[in-house]
């Protein structure tokens, strides 16, 4: 099948996989300094943590690698946020991750508040509710860069202007803008932002937490004293090697990118929209939004049997995170979808290997897939 699914994960871009090979061709612990092997691995990262910084404008030594996204965001709260947790507050979106959202809620059985700033029908964060909301409790504010469902990107920089006049700590999950959207880590009000590489053609299991020079941060794992003891074990030269080809090629083709997944992305839309017989709206922000994700909403047409009709293409419902816990997606009735909405909602993910020829394609596929579905109705 065509794989549509590039807010789940990305394919590894060609570059990255020489990359990985080589770099496994190797030994190496980058902490292993009595011989020539340790050196080069730490010249590996080293090299790879420039360009991960350069991505988002950052300093390579603001960079503590982990082992994704999950585990940065983790590393965030637990680490920004520390015990007691009774009379401290987080401000948080309601469409945030659940790698976000999960931890605040064990913090929250510790004693946290965990207040959650508004978000329209687009899901666009309201800055007024969010400033209101702000008080002398207020230990962190996290909000995500762009949302992986529905693509909506947030105001960074204004919420990183106004948590900085309050000066509270900002935390952004940048993992799904950081592919197309120009990240400015050194966005003054900024304190730390999560990547992961599998969303940027980079290989799994491998992620970064941005944390700006001079800030405190607690560790949540205890062992050696890689990376400062800020997060201790062995770095994996590898997939951190493949992580910096990711950012590099991501830095150089992120107009490129961008353009052209808007282009392809239209394109599907303009199929859609003007066939008479398929009744679609689209979900989340019109203009603030990442190129590639489209988060459709049919009519009559439940996204389970629209997605078992089109074996010929790789999408999934709502988020990959909904197929497995069953209920409707959090995001999706945050910004007002009822859970029969929410059931008839798809999302699409192109990305950067995905054609025209393609796109047409899978645009041919979902209408044909859309009016025998309805012919059984
Ligand atoms: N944050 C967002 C917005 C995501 O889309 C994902 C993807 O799964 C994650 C965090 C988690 O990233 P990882 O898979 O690297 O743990």
């Amino acid at each position: 099948p065509l794989f549509l699914d590039h807010q789940s994960t990305t394919p590894l871009a060609p570059e990255v996989r020489d990359t990985l090979f080589q770099t496994y061709e190797q030994p190496g612990n980058q902490d292993s300094l009595t011989h020539a092997f340790g050196h080069a691995a730490r010249q590996t990262v080293q090299k790879a943590k420039r360009h991960i910084a350069a991505l988002i404008s950052a300093h390579a030594d603001e960079i503590i690698f982990t082992s994704g996204a999950t585990e940065a965001n983790n590393l965030a709260l637990f680490g920004l946020v520390t015990p007691p947790y009774a009379g401290k507050q987080v401000i948080t979106t309601p469409i945030e991750h659940s790698s976000i959202l999960s931890p605040l809620k064990e913090m929250e059985k510790q004693g946290l508040t965990v207040t959650f700033a508004a978000v329209d029908g687009q899901g666009r964060v309201s800055l007024t509710d969010l400033e209101s909301k702000i008080s002398g409790q207020t230990a962190l504010v996290t909000i995500q860069s762009a949302n992986n469902e529905i693509g909506t990107i947030q105001p960074l920089s204004r919420i990183a202007a106004l948590c900085a006049a309050h000066g509270v700590p900002f935390h952004t999950d940048a993992v799904q803008a950081a592919a197309t959207e120009k990240i400015d880590a050194s966005l003054p009000g900024l304190t730390a932002l999560s990547l992961s590489a599998h969303k940027l053609y980079g290989p799994q299991g491998i992620g970064a937490l941005f944390i700006r020079r001079g800030t405190s941060l607690s560790p949540t794992l205890f062992g050696g004293d890689q990376q400062n003891s800020r997060r201790p074990g062995t770095l994996p030269t590898a997939l951190i090697a493949g992580f910096g080809t990711a950012a590099k090629l991501a830095h150089q083709n992120r107009d490129h990118d961008h353009h052209s997944l808007a282009s392809l992305a239209q394109r599907l839309r303009d199929i859609l929209i003007q066939n008479p017989h398929v009744d679609v709206r689209f979900n989340g922000d019109p203009d603030n939004r990442l190129p590639g994700c489209l988060s459709l909403t049919f009519g009559r047409i439940e996204a389970e049997d629209l997605i078992l009709e089109m074996p010929e293409l790789a999408i999934s419902t709502g988020s990959a995170c909904l197929s497995s816990s069953g209920g409707p997606s959090h995001v999706l009735t945050a910004i007002g979808l009822s859970p029969e909405e929410a059931g008839r909602t798809v999302r699409i993910g192109l990305g950067r290997y995905v054609t025209e020829t393609e796109c047409a394609f899978a645009a041919s596929i979902i209408v044909a897939a859309y009016e025998r579905l309805l012919k059984t109705q």
